[in-house]
């Protein structure tokens, strides 16, 4: 699907939304990138709590049927209020949340994100 949509699973705090945004905006031909917003969200994400991804759904779906956006990124980062683990932990969840999201939307790419102590992105 061709589409100027991406849809972004990131942490609330303020310091990573322009980092990532950028980032996907500067490496795909996407336009308009699409935010879902949670504390934490590669902890959440990995919790699987019912009702969180049934929220997490309904969210995607305007993304990807109304937007037709064919790529989401999941983010997590350095420093995170909500996630106060390791690096290595962050990444495993990450990989983790990125399985997840494959397994709930297996007709687009899912692309995991770790944005750094510098609040540079890398890609997992
Ligand atoms: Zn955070």
């Amino acid at each position: 699907m061709n589409s100027d949509f991406a849809v972004l699973l990131n942490c609330m705090d303020g310091r990573t939304q322009l980092p990532a945004i950028n980032w996907i905006r500067d490496n795909f031909r996407v336009k308009y990138v699409d935010i879902i917003s949670e504390p934490g969200i590669d902890k959440v994400i990995c919790g699987e709590d019912e009702n969180f991804i049934n929220s997490l759904k309904y969210k995607m779906d305007i993304s990807i049927n109304s937007h037709g956006a064919s790529m989401a990124f999941i983010v997590g980062h350095y420093d995170c209020a909500a996630n106060k683990v390791d690096k290595i932990t962050h990444i495993e969840q990450i990989k983790k949340s990125v399985c997840i999201i494959k397994k709930l939307y297996n007709n687009i790419e899912v692309i995991g994100l770790w944005i750094n102590e510098n609040f540079e992105v890398e890609k997992i």
